[in-house]
């Protein structure tokens, strides 16, 4: 791939973040290339109305071409220029949730080039609650398509830091503002057919989603898409959300997690290490643990009571998720942890997965594809 310059914007660093993001906004418009900031992740800006602009993202990402877009904007009068046959319980979710971590799918207008949906006769919209991404959209005046600002399969970007290890030069643009509040991608929920499915879990669940239909009296309720097609490439279903189907979100290192007690989980944890460890064809082999507070008590006296092991910083790289009673600080932290991982050389990751709180179902979403089904419940 040829080598494009890109133009660095640090927000955190810039005397005139207005026009800088009134050039970038500009640049969209004409069919360049520009990642930003939103409260999910970072996404991969291109004019959503324009063909070859999205041919640059697909190429930039190396992501397959029938993975569809999402559409991001900021205001209801683009919305309307996209997709049609909106039902009113939809713009209810709308105004709930909007701006927010969500994405809907609609039937798409015309005007939408096919390479923008994947193809598909539907479109994804959502509006980022950033206040970079509002004004970039509303500089740019189009809609603006933007998958996560990654190479395809890698961990999501949480920071611009991120961007950058894997877009340096395949984009125009890089507009880097710290890290991400959320952490993880939108909940996707198809809103095209007879009911409301959700596609991909994210930070806002079924059950906020729910309240909100019951509190406007409507007789519908929100169903999730039925996982068994997620993985399955023996039936004949083809996935409802097309981007199921590929490897996602997954380090170089190999990843194990796991849910349950936290006693049951750090003593296998203490016997996998100790294994590695004591195996002297592995001696240099490095394990990244991504545990809670409240493990890291548990397993710490477990590994140090072993007086002729020692657990050298060469061993193990220990990624402290907050307390087991949260799950926001993991979510968070998932995909920045992962990317460390890899930076410390750890063949192996193995984690503590939350499964109660409002984001372990989305945590456990991403696990399943980045440990590559290596989820496991003891
Ligand atoms: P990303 O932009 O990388 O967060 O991925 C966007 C994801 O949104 C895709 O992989 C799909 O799973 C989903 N998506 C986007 N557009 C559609 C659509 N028209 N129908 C169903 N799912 C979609
Ligand atoms: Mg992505």
């Amino acid at each position: 791939m040829t080598k494009i310059k890109t133009k660095m914007i640090d927000l955190n660093n810039n005397n005139d973040k207005e026009e800088a993001i009134k050039e970038a906004g500009k640049a969209l418009l004409l069919g360049d290339t520009v990642a930003f900031p939103t409260e999910t992740v970072y996404g991969l800006g291109g004019n959503a109305m324009m063909a070859s602009a999205i041919e640059k993202i697909y190429k930039a990402k190396g992501r397959p071409s029938d993975n569809p877009l999402i559409v991001h904007i900021s205001d209801f009068s683009m919305l309307e220029s996209i997709a049609e046959s909106i039902l009113p319980y939809a713009y209810d979710l709308m105004r709930a949730f909007w701006p927010g971590p969500i994405t809907f799918v609609f039937k798409k207008k015309a005007g939408v080039p096919d390479i923008t949906t994947g193809g598909l006769d539907t479109v994804a919209v959502r509006m980022p609650d950033h206040p970079v991404a509002l004004k970039l959209i509303k500089y740019a005046g189009v809609p603006i398509a933007a998958p996560s600002a990654n190479l395809s399969g890698k961990p999501s970007p949480t920071s611009g830091a991120h961007v950058v290890e894997d877009l340096m030069h395949k984009v125009d643009y890089i507009i880097s503002d710290g890290d991400t509040k959320v952490g993880l991608e939108s909940t996707v929920v198809d809103l095209s057919g007879d009911l409301p499915i959700v596609l991909r879990p994210g930070a806002i669940t079924d059950e906020m989603i729910n309240a909100i239909l019951v509190e406007n009296k409507y007789d519908i309720i929100v169903r999730q898409t039925d996982d068994a097609v997620d993985n399955d490439e023996e039936t004949e279903n083809i996935p409802r959300s097309p981007g199921m189907k590929y490897k996602h979100y997954a380090p170089e290192a190999e990843v194990w997690a796991y849910t349950g007690s936290s006693n049951d989980i750090m003593a296998l944890f203490r016997e996998i290490i100790l294994n590695k460890i004591e195996n002297k064809e592995n001696s240099s082999c490095k394990i990244g643990l991504m545990i809670f507070t409240e493990d890291w008590e548990i397993l710490n006296p477990l590994i140090s009571e072993i007086n002729n092991v020692s657990l050298a910083d060469d061993n193990l790289f220990i990624c402290l998720e907050g307390s087991i009673n949260t799950s926001e600080f993991f979510a968070h932290q998932l995909f920045h942890d992962l990317r460390e991982c890899d930076r410390q050389g750890c063949e192996q990751i193995l984690i503590h997965a939350p499964h109660t709180g409002d984001m372990s179902r989305a945590i456990l979403n991403r696990l399943n594809k980045a440990a590559e089904g290596r989820v496991i419940r003891i």
